[in-house]
């Protein structure tokens, strides 16, 4: 028996803790090709003076551009990572829900399946039990879940109530007996930003210095990050602040990588997994989602951890989906989640590949 009992060791990931971040409708047009010339070069969605957007952001050759954007993604993860959605491979990434918007995206991503009655972002409480509820209810990781988010609407989509887990979404202040100095300004600091470009929800800047300080406070082993600017911002048909918006989440990403590579309580045990609720139109349509909005169901999704290998921008041919995210999560954790529901199978590319 002994032999057999270390073997099944042996094939449990290396993953202890897992960071799963959000970028609201950011497009894999951009991510795999970086800038849209079109969009870049023509007056109709910028705001800006061309020469500072372009010097920023264009270059001729595909892959410089697309780092100049995102350079933690093609530095960083496609040197040790996985990066799926780039549909010029044939290599797909889809919602499964009927709705292409945020409420039902966020709600597969976390749950596991589409369902049908989230058919609106006013949607009350979710009836659905989520990953991190479920996570936060098994001993090992009770107190050791939380979320972050830029968009205040996650207080239902995970259920704060009753998931008991705390969400510190939209402009909550942290809360606490014992805050520290850098919590307490966050917390000033978060009400005293211009409505952010008129959307008027939290910055993504402050919703990250919120949770990484809670990283260095707290430790947690699941945190939730979503940014929500790239939204909001396409929503404006600002087309370099919208590039901005996912330029500087790409660094916020890279500095929480970074950070906890230099603590060994995250150091070559943490797995990232970064992907988005919806994509977003083409052309003149790219400010736009919806399910009348042809190609917003379209997605990426970027995995970087100890137990996903070195494969880096995935050229196979093959559909992956929303709904597989939840049970992935899980089984980095050595985990089967379960909610009554019928789940999406867990993305098998990016696991060990011993399981
Ligand atoms: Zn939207």
């Amino acid at each position: 028996m002994l032999c057999c009992f270390n073997l099944a060791v042996a094939q449990k990931s290396l993953t202890k803790n897992v960071v799963i971040i959000t970028l609201d409708g950011y497009r894999w047009q951009e991510l795999f090709n970086g800038a849209d010339s079109a969009l870049l070069f023509g007056k109709k969605f910028n705001s800006q003076d061309s020469a500072w957007r372009i010097k920023k952001y264009w270059d001729q050759d595909n892959s410089k551009r697309r780092a100049k954007l995102m350079p933690f993604f093609w530095n960083s993860i496609a040197k040790n990572g996985q990066i799926f959605g780039n549909r010029k491979h044939k290599n797909f990434v889809n919602v499964t829900n009927k709705y292409w918007f945020s409420y039902p995206g966020y709600n597969e991503i976390f749950t596991g399946f589409a369902d049908s009655l989230i058919n609106s972002n006013d949607h009350p409480a979710n009836q659905n039990v989520n990953i991190l509820e479920f996570l936060n209810q098994l001993p090992e990781f009770n107190g050791k879940v939380a979320s972050f988010t830029s968009w205040d609407t996650f207080t239902k989509i995970l259920n704060e109530k009753r998931a008991g887990i705390t969400v510190n979404a939209g402009f909550n202040n942290v809360k606490g007996d014992h805050l520290s100095e850098v919590q307490e300004s966050l917390n000033q600091l978060q009400h005293w930003l211009p409505k952010d470009y008129g959307t008027g929800e939290r910055h993504d800047a402050i919703t990250y210095a919120l949770a990484k300080e809670h990283v260095k406070l707290n430790h947690p082993r699941v945190l939730q990050i979503s940014f929500t600017e790239t939204d909001a911002l396409a929503h404006s048909a600002k087309y370099d602040y919208y590039l901005d918006a996912a330029h500087y989440n790409d660094a916020m990403i890279a500095d929480l990588w970074n950070y906890m590579q230099t603590d060994p309580f995250y150091k070559n045990q943490t797995t990232f997994i970064i992907t988005e609720d919806h994509g977003r139109g083409i052309g003149d349509s790219w400010p736009h989602h919806y399910y009348t909005v042809p190609n917003s169901n379209e997605l990426f999704f970027a995995v970087i951890g100890p137990d996903t290998q070195a494969n880096g921008e995935m050229k196979q041919s093959g559909q992956w989906f929303q709904n597989q995210f939840a049970q992935t999560i899980a089984s980095f954790l050595n985990i089967t989640f379960q909610n009554g529901k019928k789940l999406g199978k867990p993305i098998k590319e990016v696991l060990p590949q011993n399981k």
